[in-house]
C-alpha cells in the first residue's frame, strides 16, 4: 500500500521561490570583479533568476542542455545557479584553476552550448575559442560599461549579461519535471587521467542541502551571515548556495578577493558569523590576523574541508580568535559532504585541548550517508579507531556512475562507492583519514600516514606548510621525505625538525630526510599536489639509501 501524501518533485527552483517568499529582504552581498560592493536581496535574486530563465529560453536552451560557468562567487553566478537548473538545463561549473587543456577537455566532454564567464576569465576562454566547437555563445558577467574588447567576437556570439536579461520579464513559471533530472555537472580535479564528471540531480541536491543543514552539520539559521570562501566552482560551494536561501541566512560573496586582508575586511563589515573554505585560505587569514592585529569577533564557526586541517589552524582560531573550527570531509562524488565533526553526548565538558584533539578527526557520518571501511580482501573492518582500510560510502547523494559512463562501473553490487581514501573509524563513529590510497607510504610492508606526519611538522613555529611523500628505498621499498616551506624570515634546520618530531610520532615513521623549498605545488582545489611533488623528487636518493 502506498502512502497518501503528495509526491511533489524536489526541484532547485523551489529554493529561490521559498527564499523570495519567506526572506525577501535578506541580503546577498558581493565583492564584485568590477570593483566595489554590490548588495541586493533574495527577492531581487529571485526576480533576476527568472529573467535569466526567460533569456536562456530565448537563446533556445532546453531541458538537459549543458551551460557552463567560469566565475567567482558573486550574485550573477548565484542567479545562474537557479536560472539554469530551474529551467531543467544543467549548470556546469568549471574550475578555472584547472590547466587550460583540462578546461578545453571538459567543455568538449560536457558539450557545453553556452559559457557564462567573469571578466577575470575572458582570456582563458579566448585561448580556447578555436577548440570548443559546441559553444554557441559566451556571455560576460558584467554590464555594458565594463564589457571588454575581446578576440572572441567574430568566433562566437559574445553577449553582455546585464543586456541579455535587461528586457526580460521578471515573471517565469518554473517548469515541473522529474526530480531525478540532472541539475549540475561538476568535474573531479583529475589528479590522475582526465577529469570525470559527476552529474547531480535536483533530488540529490535538495536532499544533500537538507542533510547538510542539520544542527550537527552546518546548522545555519536565518540569523546567520555566511561567507562561502569555498568557490561556487568547487562542488557548488559545498552546498552553501542552496543551503543559505533554504535557511534564510544572509549570503556574502567574496568574488576574486580570497586573501586574508580582504576576507577579514568583509567578515568585519558584513558581521559574518560563519564561513567555509580549504585549509590554505584559513592559514592565509590566520597569518593576516596575527600580523595586522585585526579581529573577526562576529565569526562563531569556520568549516574546514577539502584537505586534512593542521592542528595549528584549529588551535589558532579557537584560542586566539574564539572561532570554533569544524572539520568536514567530502568529495565531488558526494555533492560533497559525507562526514562532519561536532561533539556528541558525553563530550559536553571537554577541555580546549581535548576539543582540539577531537576536531582533528574528519567527523561523524551524516544521516543519509552509510559508511564503512574494508581491507584488501573486501572484509569489513571494526570501528575501533585502530584498524584502517579503504573508506566506502553509499547514499542518495553519492554518485552511481560518472558522466557518459567514464571509468565504467564505480559502485559494487551493493552500491558501495570506494572513495580512494584510507581511514579508520573510532568507537564513537568519528572517521579519521589516514591518507589517499595513492599517497600512503609503504615502508617494509607497513603503512605510514603522510597526513599525520604533515600535521606534526606544521605544528613547528617556523613551518608554514609541509608535505610528505614516499621515496623509493632499496631496503624498505619506500621511506618518507618531508618537504617544508618556512615562515618568512624563520630559521630552522633538518636536525631541528627531526628533534621536534621525535616523541610525537612512532620512531619508524621518522622522515629519512627533510628538504626546504620556497613553495609547494597545489591542485585546482587547493590541495597539496603530491603527484607534482613526486615528479619533482623522482630522482631523489635518501641519505639512508646511499
Ligand atoms: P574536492 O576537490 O571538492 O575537495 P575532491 O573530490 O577533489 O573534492 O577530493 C576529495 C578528496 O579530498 C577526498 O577523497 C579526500 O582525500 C580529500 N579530503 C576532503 N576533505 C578532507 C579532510 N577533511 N581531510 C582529509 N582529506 C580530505
Amino acid at each position: 500500500m502506498l502512502g497518501s501524501m503528495q509526491s511533489k518533485q524536489l526541484l532547485i527552483s523551489s529554493i529561490i521561490e521559498f527564499a523570495e517568499k519567506n526572506h525577501p529582504k535578506t541580503e546577498v552581498v558581493s565583492n564584485t570583479t568590477e570593483g566595489g560592493i554590490h548588495r541586493y536581496t533574495y527577492a531581487d535574486a529571485a526576480k533576476r533568476s527568472r529573467q535569466m530563465a526567460n533569456a536562456l529560453t530565448n537563446l533556445g536552451v532546453k531541458l538537459g542542455d549543458r551551460i557552463a560557468t567560469l566565475a567567482w562567487n558573486g550574485y550573477r553566478h548565484f542567479e545562474l545557479y537557479y536560472g539554469i537548473s530551474g529551467l531543467g538545463a544543467v549548470m556546469h561549473t568549471i574550475n578555472p584553476r584547472l590547466f587550460p587543456e583540462q578546461v578545453d577537455y571538459i567543455v568538449n566532454h560536457a558539450e557545453d552550448s553556452y559559457i557564462f564567464v567573469d571578466l577575470t576569465f575572458v582570456p582563458l576562454v579566448e585561448a580556447l575559442a578555436d577548440k570548443i566547437p559546441t559553444v554557441k555563445g559566451v556571455i560576460i558577467l558584467t554590464d555594458e560599461e565594463h564589457m571588454p574588447e575581446t578576440s572572441l567576437s567574430g568566433k562566437v556570439k559574445v553577449m553582455c549579461y546585464e543586456t541579455l536579461i535587461a528586457g526580460e520579464s521578471t515573471e517565469f513559471d518554473w517548469p515541473e519535471f522529474d526530480e531525478n533530472t540532472a541539475a549540475c555537472l561538476c568535474y573531479t580535479s583529475g589528479t590522475t587521467g582526465n577529469p570525470k564528471g559527476v552529474l547531480y540531480s535536483h533530488r540529490s541536491t535538495i536532499i544533500h542541502a537538507y542533510a547538510a543543514n542539520q544542527p550537527d552539520v552546518l546548522g545555519l539559521s536565518a540569523l546567520d551571515v555566511v561567507l562561502p570562501v569555498v568557490p561556487m566552482f568547487h562542488v557548488n560551494a559545498w552546498g552553501n548556495a542552496y543551503i543559505c536561501p533554504m535557511a534564510g541566512a544572509k549570503l556574502v560573496f567574496p568574488g576574486a578577493h580570497l586573501d586574508g586582508e580582504s576576507i577579514q575586511k568583509l567578515m568585519e563589515s558584513e558581521k559574518v558569523t560563519f564561513s567555509a573554505g580549504v585549509p590554505t585560505i584559513w592559514l592565509g587569514l590566520l597569518q593576516y590576523l596575527r600580523s595586522s592585529g585585526k579581529r573577526i569577533d562576529t565569526v562563531k564557526r569556520l568549516v574546514i574541508g577539502g584537505s586534512a586541517c593542521p592542528r595549528a589552524i584549529i588551535e589558532g582560531f579557537r584560542m586566539e580568535y574564539g572561532a570554533v573550527v569544524d572539520h568536514a570531509w567530502g568529495m565531488t562524488e558526494l555533492s560533497p559532504l559525507g562526514t562532519f565533526n561536532r561533539p556528541k553526548a558525553g563530550m559536553e565538558n571537554l577541555t580546549d585541548e581535548e576539543y582540539i584533539d577531537l576536531s582533528m578527526k574528519q567527523g561523524r557520518g551524516m544521516f543519509g550517508i552509510d559508511m564503512r571501511i574494508i581491507d584488501d580482501e573486501g572484509n569489513e573492518l571494526p570501528w575501533d579507531g585502530v584498524a584502517f582500510g579503504t573508506l566506502q560510502v553509499r547514499g542518495p547523494w553519492v554518485c552511481e556512475s560518472y558522466f557518459k559512463g567514464e571509468g565504467g562501473q564505480v559502485i559494487d553490487e551493493n552500491n558501495w562507492f570506494s572513495t580512494g581514501d584510507v581511514s579508520k573509524i573510532d568507537p564513537d563513529g568519528y572517521m579519521i583519514i589516514t591518507d589517499r590510497t595513492k599517497d600512503v607510504i609503504k615502508s617494509g610492508g607497513e603503512w605510514i600516514s603522510s597526513i599525520d606526519l604533515e600535521n606534526v611538522a606544521v605544528g613547528h613555529d617556523a613551518i608554514q606548510e609541509a608535505a610528505v611523500i614516499g621515496i623509493t628505498h632499496k631496503k624498505w621499498d619506500e621511506r618518507p621525505l618531508l618537504v617544508c616551506v618556512k615562515n618568512e624570515g624563520a630559521e630552522v634546520s633538518k636536525e631541528d625538525m627531526l628533534a621536534y618530531m621525535d616523541g610525537k610520532i612512532a620512531k619508524w615513521w621518522m622522515p629519512d630526510d627533510v628538504v626546504f623549498v620556497n613553495e609547494l605545488p597545489h591542485t585546482a582545489t587547493g590541495k597539496l599536489s603530491k603527484l607534482h611533488l613526486r615528479e619533482k623528487f623522482e630522482d631523489y636518493t635518501l641519505p639512508t639509501d646511499k
